[in-house]
C-alpha cells in the first residue's frame, strides 16, 4: 500500500475514489495482447505517460473515470486503448450493428485527431471508425455511419443531428468518452453533452477527461459517472 502511494507521488498522480487499481509503469503491465503492444512500440512510445499509467488499469477493470491532465499528456491513448480492449470483449457478445465505443470532442480538429489515432490503433483489430463533426458533409457522414463503425468520434451538435435523423443508433454503446469536457462547456455544449449521456444505456462505462476541473465539470461528473476513479495529474487547473 505504501509503495503504491510512493509510486503515485513519483508519477505526479493524485487518485481518489473507491479502491483505485495500482498504476502500471510499463506497457507490459497493461495486459494488452502482443498485437496491441507491438503497435504501441511501433509508435516509439517507451513508457506510459502519468495519466495513462493510472487511467488504463482503472478503465480496463471496468471503472468510470474522471481524468484531469493538461494538454499534451497523452489522454487520447488513455481512453482509446481500453476502448479497443472493451470492443474486443463485446463485439462477439452483442447483437446489432451500431457503435460500441463513442467519443465526443468539442471541435472538428480535435475529433479528427482522435479519429486518426483511433484508426491507427484500431487497425490492430480491424476496428472500423467513423468521424462526424459540424461543418462536414452530412450525407457523407451518414454513409460512413451506415458502414457499421464500431467506434464513432463526434462533435456533440452534429451527433445530436444524426440521432434525430436516425442515421446512427447508439443502443449498443457501452463505452462512452467525453474528451475536453471543459472546452465543451466553454463552447456552450452542455445541453448536448447531457442529452447524449441520456441517450446511452445506463449500464455503460463512462470516461470524462478535462484539462481543468471547474464547478460545471464537477456537476456533470456527479450526474453521468458511477463510482468513478478520479485521477489528477499535476495541479488542479
Ligand atoms: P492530450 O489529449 O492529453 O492533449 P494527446 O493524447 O494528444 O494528449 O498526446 C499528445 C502527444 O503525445 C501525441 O503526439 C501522442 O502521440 C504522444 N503520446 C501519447 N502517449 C505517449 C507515450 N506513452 N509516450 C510518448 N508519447 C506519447
Ligand atoms: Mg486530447
Amino acid at each position: 500500500e505504501e509503495d503504491v502511494i510512493k509510486l503515485r507521488q513519483s508519477l505526479g498522480v493524485k487518485v481518489s475514489g473507491a479502491q483505485p487499481p495500482r498504476p502500471a509503469v510499463s506497457f507490459a503491465h497493461f495486459c494488452f495482447d502482443e498485437a496491441l503492444l507491438s503497435a504501441i512500440r511501433k509508435s516509439e512510445y517507451t513508457k506510459p505517460t502519468a495519466i495513462q499509467s493510472q487511467a488504463v488499469p482503472a478503465a480496463i477493470s471496468g471503472r468510470d473515470i474522471l481524468g484531469i491532465a493538461k494538454t499534451g499528456s497523452g489522454k487520447t491513448a488513455a481512453f482509446l486503448w481500453p476502448m479497443l480492449v472493451h470492443i474486443m470483449d463485446q463485439r462477439e457478445m452483442q447483437e446489432g450493428d451500431g457503435p460500441i465505443g463513442l467519443i465526443c470532442a468539442p471541435t472538428r480538429e480535435l475529433s479528427q485527431q482522435i479519429y486518426l489515432e483511433a484508426k491507427k490503433f484500431g487497425k490492430v483489430y480491424n476496428v472500423r471508425v467513423a468521424c462526424v463533426f459540424g461543418g462536414g458533409n452530412k450525407y457523407e457522414q451518414s454513409k460512413a455511419l451506415k458502414e457499421c463503425p464500431e467506434i464513432v468520434v463526434a462533435t456533440p451538435g452534429r451527433l445530436i443531428d444524426h440521432i434525430k435523423d436516425k442515421t446512427t443508433n447508439l443502443e449498443r454503446v457501452t463505452f462512452l468518452v467525453f474528451d475536453e469536457a471543459d472546452r465543451m462547456f466553454d463552447m456552450g455544449f452542455e445541453p448536448q453533452v447531457r442529452s447524449i449521456a441520456n441517450h446511452i444505456r445506463p449500464d455503460r462505462q463512462t470516461l470524462l477527461f478535462s484539462a481543468t476541473f471547474k464547478k460545471k465539470v464537477e456537476m456533470l461528473c456527479r450526474d453521468i459517472l458511477t463510482d468513478p476513479v478520479r485521477i489528477v495529474v499535476g495541479e488542479l487547473g
